[in-house]
Order: C-alpha cells, then structure tokens, then sequence
C-alpha cells in the first residue's frame, strides 16, 4: 500500500515490516502502531477534499486508513456521529463549552463499530474467511455486524455474564457465539489460543493492530467538527485503552497533516474496581493485572490489552487519568439523559462521571472546549439502566387516579 511505510512498536519503538495479518512486535511482543507516509498521504488529501465529500462516515478519511479501497469497508454508515455543544450539562458543572460525542449512534450502538469495520477491511483485503474476537460484547456486536454485512464468517467469545442484549445482538447477527465460564480476560485468551489452532484472523483488541487504526475515526471526526481547532480536553472511558490509544492517533494523523497545530489533552476514565492503568500512571510504575469489579462491564478489564499506549496516549498529550466509583458512574447515566438527552450505558456515561470528578477537583477551567466521548448506547444495558432510572409512578386507568395525583 502506497501511502503505508510499516509498523512501528508502541513498546520498543523499532520498526517492524508490514503485514496485514501481523499482530505484535516480533521483538518485545508490544503492540504495533501503523506507520503512514504522510507527505504522500497529504499529497492527494487536504481539508478542502473534505467539504466536498459526500458521505459522513469513516469512508471519507479513507486515506488515513491500511485499506486500498472504499469498497473492502462493509457497506454500512459507521462513524459521522454528532458533536452536541451540551449547554445545559455543562451549566450544571459550570463549564460553558461542553461537548458531547454520541458514538451510541453508530449501527450496534457503541464506538466499537469504527474499529470492526476497519479491521474487516483490512481482512477482506488479505482473502480472509473466519474472524473472531473476544468481547465483553460490544466488539463482538460490532464485528458480528460487519461480518454480516461482508458476507464474512464471525466467532466471538464473550464472558457469559455479558449484559443479555449485547448476547442477543451477537446471535441475530449470525456469529458463532461461545459464551464462556469465566472473565472477560480469560475469554481474550482462549480466543487468541482458538486463532492459533484454527487459523481464524483475530480482532482482539489491541492485539489487532488495526482496532486503533478504526477508533482513530473519532478524534479526525471531533477535530472536523470543531473546524480543526482542537479542544481542550477529551475525556472518555478506558478499559483496554485502546479507544483513548486510537484517539490519539487521530490527532497524530492530523497534526502530521498539520491540519492541527497541537494535541489535546487526552483524559482517561476507569472504573475504581479496574484500574490497572490509573495505577501505573499515578506510581509511574509496570501495569499490574487487577482483579476487575465493575457494573461498566465493557470497561471491566483485569489486564488492558493496549495499555502501553494508553499510558502514552495520556503522558505524550499531557494528559491524565481518573478513577470513578459506581455510584458516580450511575449518577451519570441519570444527569446525561436528564441534561444532555444523551442515554448511555454505564461505561458510554463512565467518560462523563470523571468530568464531574475532575470539576469537583477544579481541574477543569471554566471555559475549557471539553469534549466527552459517549461510547455506548443505554439499551445495551437495560438492567442497569434500570437500576439508575428506578421505577415510575402506577396509576388505575381513571380520572380519578389522575386528580389523586395532580388535583
Ligand atoms: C470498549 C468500550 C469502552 C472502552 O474502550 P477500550 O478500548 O477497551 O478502552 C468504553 N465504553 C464502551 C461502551 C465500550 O464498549
Ligand atoms: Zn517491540
């Protein structure tokens, strides 16, 4: 591919040659970043291109992205998700330029849709038959969907007490789903053990260098949106890292164009039961696997699988990390909806309960340009949204229930 140079180790920073169906560095194991010649890329790419374009999705950032053609993407509207200026929630935090990024909107319903998509390219490209992933079942969705779509073949591995929408998404979409008797980390491994026995191309996260080329779509879309002058933080949920990695790649991407002039500042939000990242960032010390607890299942994650550069995401944009309980993760899912008629799900509202902490600490100035990512929808959940939402009042069918009510 023209405008792809290699690989480059987000670990040991040595360069690795190009393959799509290459993992990890061959050296220290590390994570691989996917290197592209930008003059080449900038050469045929200009931000005029894009007034112009006329599809919204992640097919106009094609040239950014490891495939040859438009057409290796499955043919559904991923991405091109709206950018609210959300006055009245900021209000609420006094933050006058709050904004928030629904990626609830995308086809299954959370972020993770950018990163199949890609990655089903990438293997539609290399004659690949058989993908699977391990998912706490948002990536699974994603690729069963993209699966689908391509006429491919999907097996996902999920924690059997995935929530029971995400598992009913799976399974209409036509995957092979195997529900297995343990974590979320453990279903990782057996999946990467399952593509090693039987060929099948794996989407893990992070482990699949191209998850992050897909997420990166978020922060090209968030900087467009804000007419390339980029905010001053982002801020969103981390549980393998990889949606922050990715969209610090984006911002990369588009300083490399210098069609931005700087990085924002990248903020991470884990859940205070998986942590394993805030940790590291805060002793400056190895990631340590954790033991993870959390209702924000999709960011329960005992061992981040693209930690690495989670931590430089954070440290290289002079960034930072923050723990929230879960109670502060449900009193976002109530002020969202309520306030910024967004509905997430306890780890697409998890981005928004650290920027209430972080106001509580007045890190935040009050006319910081903040965006939160929302990465997931409120229905994939419907237990625990319940849980926030209680229940409503019940009435008889008659007037005069009504006037014992309200007079
Ligand atoms: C996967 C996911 C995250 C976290 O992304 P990581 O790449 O694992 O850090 C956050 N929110 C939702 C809804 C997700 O599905
Ligand atoms: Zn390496």
């Amino acid at each position: 591919m023209k405008h792809v140079l290699g690989f480059e180790c987000i670990s040991c920073r040595k360069s690795v040659a190009y393959r799509p169906d290459r993992y990890t560095c061959p050296d220290c194991g590390g994570n691989l970043d996917v290197v592209y010649d930008y003059a080449a890329v900038g050469a045929h790419f200009s931000r005029h291109d894009l007034t112009t374009h006329p599809d919204a999705t992640i097919r106009r950032w094609l040239p950014l992205l490891p495939i040859q053609d438009a057409e290796s993407l499955p043919p559904l509207d991923i991405g091109g998700t709206p950018l609210y200026h959300a006055r009245q929630l900021g209000e609420r935090l006094g933050l006058s330029q709050l904004y928030l990024k629904d990626d609830g909107r995308n086809p299954t319903a959370s972020f993770k849709d950018r990163a199949s998509a890609v990655v089903v390219a990438v293997a539609r490209e290399a004659g690949v038959q058989v993908i699977t992933a391990a998912s706490s079942g948002n990536a699974g969705a994603a690729l069963a969907a993209c699966a689908a779509a391509a006429q491919m073949k999907s097996v996902i591995f999920v924690p059997h007490t995935a929530p029971k929408a995400k598992i009913a998404q799976l399974l209409l979409f036509g995957a092979r789903v195997l529900a297995v008797n343990g974590t979320y980390d453990q279903a990782f491994d057996l999946c990467l053990e399952a593509s090693r026995l039987y060929g099948w191309y794996n989407r893990n996260t992070g482990h699949n260098p191209f998850t992050r080329e897909g997420k990166k779509t978020c922060s090209l879309e968030i900087a467009e949106q804000m007419g390339f002058q980029v905010p001053d933080k982002v801020v969103v949920a981390v549980g393998d890292g990889n949606i922050i990695s990715g969209l610090w790649k984006g911002f990369r991407d588009l300083l490399a164009l210098r069609w931005i002039d700087h990085l924002p500042q990248l903020i991470g939000v884990q859940a205070a039961g998986s942590a394993p990242l805030v940790t590291a960032w805060e002793q400056n010390a190895p990631i340590h696997e954790v033991d993870a607890h959390t209702i924000a299942d999709s960011i329960s994650v005992g061992l981040p699988r693209d930690g690495q550069a989670a931590l430089r995401a954070v440290r290289e944009t002079n960034g930072r990390f923050v723990t929230v309980s879960d109670e502060e993760i449900l009193e976002a899912m109530r002020l969202l909806p309520r306030y910024g008629a967004v509905f997430a799900e306890p780890a697409g509202a998890t981005g928004f309960a650290g920027l209430m902490r972080l106001c509580q600490q007045k890190a935040v100035g009050p006319t910081e340009r903040v965006v939160v990512v929302v990465t997931g929808n409120g229905l994939k959940d419907v237990d625990t949204a319940v849980r926030a939402s209680g229940q409503p009042q019940v009435l008889e069918p008659t007037v005069a229930a009504l006037r014992k009510i309200f007079g």
